[in-house]
């Protein structure tokens, strides 16, 4: 008894201390640091390459922060780099493993699937096929397999009345790390398709546009940055020895270029790829955009920083319709503060400072025409970055919905749909 006591005891601690392929990132920091000036800006930028350090965000407009991981080794090093820029760097989070594990301590690890929690891609592959199996609304479809062979599903939410409507597209989860994305698309998904509370502004909706949704856009890199590494941003293709992933956002056919907030490293977290479309996602998500000749409005989820920003990201020179994507981009800003008084910034994705080519919204755009193309940053702006709480998960989803609400109600007597 004691002995199969002993067996199972030693069996649990096994399982629980198998030296998993888990990344840990024990005394890495997060530095905020605001720079003055466009130069600085791009000395930031070439600084942090020069280290291969993970920038978390770079400032778009300025007044904003730059925000990048160190390694322990490497922050003596990189603040006395900074500050012979003359720029000084605030250790926003000191250890980010710590932040991590407070973060896991609280999730709800159960294998169903919840609203509320960060489920994983097989049961969120099982929630759409019941959503569509259970409401009449929603159909579930396939947009292809991923590299690692997974189904990248998407529903199709219809009142089934009229035709040729207009449709909306959102997608998340297109950076693996970025989990509030794919739990916001799927608030989306439930609100719409189930209408809990009974919202008229929602049946409305859906007598104008069909709607379609993606929670999970890179589903192995998600896989990857659940199990194994919670700061995965790529796929997980490998590319060189030692190296994978490419990052699909910089992937995109549209004036694709690495050298425009890219790298040609594939060593690196912005890896573009070694041509246009390399990455069997990015060609996925290219064929859905460009082959629904009736999408109008596209949603690329993202965290974090709180912007609802247009193309282009390749160049800072605005598209000439730039008056009619601000507009809509500010009543869903508006709506959102209204809902727990995040404020979004609204703005061109380039606007100077920040240039980024290869990017979904701006192929959406460019190649396939869809006029109101759209890059959401969601919460939060400098307490948690991209590991969000669970606590996050609804607000988020209240705040943004209620923004995708107005954002499509507008759009109805703005194009006199
Ligand atoms: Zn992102």
């Amino acid at each position: 008894m004691w002995t199969q006591l002993a067996l199972a005891v030693a069996l649990v601690v096994t399982i629980w201390s198998t030296p998993s392929t888990t990344i840990r990132y024990d005394g890495h920091e997060v530095l905020q640091i605001l720079p003055q000036t466009i130069e600085d800006v791009h000395k930031l930028i070439s600084l942090a390459k020069k280290y291969h350090l993970d920038i978390w965000k770079s400032p778009r407009y300025l007044n904003e922060t730059f925000d990048v991981r160190v390694d322990p080794d490497q922050i003596t090093d990189f603040v006395h780099d900074i500050e012979s820029l003359g720029l000084k760097a605030d250790h926003w989070i000191t250890d980010v493993q710590k932040l991590i594990d407070e973060v896991t301590h609280t999730r709800n690890r159960r294998a169903t699937f919840s609203i509320g929690a960060f489920n994983d891609h097989n049961s969120i592959n099982s929630y759409l096929n019941s959503l569509a199996s259970s409401n009449p609304r929603v159909t579930v479809h396939s947009m292809g397999q991923s590299y690692e062979g997974r189904d990248i599903r998407y529903v199709k939410i219809s009142n089934n009345v009229g035709t040729n409507k207009k449709a909306i597209y959102a997608d998340g989860g297109i950076h693996a790390r970025e989990w509030l994305a794919v739990t916001t698309v799927l608030y989306f998904i439930d609100q719409i398709a189930n209408n809990p509370t009974q919202d008229r502004t929602i049946e409305a909706l859906l007598g104008k546009f069909d709607f379609y949704f993606a929670p999970v856009v890179n589903p192995d890199g998600y896989e990857y940055s659940r199990n194994h590494d919670r700061m995965w941003r790529k796929n997980r293709r490998p590319v060189v020895s030692g190296c994978y992933g490419v990052d699909i956002n910089r992937n995109f056919a549209y004036h694709w270029n690495p050298d425009n907030g890219g790298s040609h490293n594939p060593c690196e977290e912005v890896h573009s790829g070694t041509h246009a479309t390399s990455e069997v996602e990015t060609k996925i998500l290219q064929n859905f955009l460009c082959s629904h000749s009736n999408l109008i409005a596209y949603l690329n989820v993202h965290t974090y920083g709180q912007y609802w920003i247009y193309p282009w990201g390749y160049t800072p020179i605005l598209p000439s319709d730039y008056r009619d994507l601000d507009h809509l981009g500010r009543t869903a800003a508006t709506a959102i503060r209204h809902t727990h008084g995040k404020v979004f910034t609204v703005g061109e994705d380039t606007r100077v400072l920040y240039a980024a080519a290869g990017g979904a919204d701006d192929y959406a755009k460019g190649a396939c025409g869809v006029k109101y193309s759209y890059t959401v940053e969601l919460r939060d702006t400098g307490v948690h970055g991209f590991v969000a709480p669970q606590s996050y998960i609804i607000p988020a989803g209240e705040e943004t919905f209620a923004g995708f609400k107005a954002f499509a109600t507008e759009l109805i007597h703005y194009e006199h749909l």
